[in-house]
């Protein structure tokens, strides 16, 4: 029994000891403090944060999903890269709030899946049609992680930055209290016009027509 109940003692120290890395970054937004954290897949997650301490405001969080084409590279095919800025820009603003930047490339399907999924768009697929025509989900993204970073930085309650019903969906059935759903709308283009409609005509997102 004694040693049953040290066994569960040290499950949950386990659960709430995620962050494996915590320090300061200076950017060309801000200054963030930025946590690490690795799931039970080895994927690691980072916390992206701003003033989490102060408990009078509920904090404006965005779940971002890594996009190294948006992200890194500039790529005008999605709105992944202005999506991440803008959340930085808004979040030092406001003084308070967090990004989450989760490492499910490609709505988590992975790279290389999602840069074939791309050379079916060469061919006049759209990015759900993709998805399915190689036997993809549309979206494997999971928000049970996402609760548990919120939980370990000390956030239960946020105002969630997105257009994405499902994320608010995901946030609420993980026991975070979504107070309100901010709309973010940047970086729409020529180039991911189509890929944005798709998002809104056939994944629920809502996004308006001319954004
Ligand atoms: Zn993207």
């Amino acid at each position: 029994m004694q040693l049953a109940k040290f066994y569960a003692m040290t499950q949950y120290t386990a659960l709430a000891a995620h962050i494996k890395a915590d320090a300061n970054l200076p950017t060309e937004y801000g200054n963030f403090r930025m946590r690490v954290f690795v799931d039970d897949e080895g994927s690691e997650h980072s916390v992206l944060s701003v003033g989490l301490d102060d408990s009078s405001t509920v904090p404006i969080v965005r779940i971002h999903s890594e996009c190294l084409t948006g992200d890194a590279f500039g790529s005008l095919k999605c709105d992944c890269g202005p999506q991440l800025r803008a959340s930085m820009a808004r979040i030092q603003e406001e003084g308070s709030g967090a990004i989450l930047y989760m490492r499910q490339e490609g709505r988590g399907i992975g790279l290389e899946a999602k840069i074939r999924a791309y050379a079916l768009q060469d061919r006049g697929l759209d990015t759900l049609d993709a998805n399915l025509a190689l036997n993809l989900p549309a979206d494997a993204r999971k928000y049970s992680f996402c609760a548990e970073m919120l939980t370990s930085v000390g956030v239960d309650e946020v105002r969630l930055m997105t257009n994405n019903p499902l994320k608010v969906r995901g946030l609420r059935s993980n026991g975070i209290t979504v107070h309100e759903r901010v709309p973010h709308l940047v970086g729409r283009c020529k180039l991911n016009d189509h890929y944005l409609s798709t998002k809104q005509k056939r994944m629920g997102h809502l996004i308006p027509e001319q954004a």
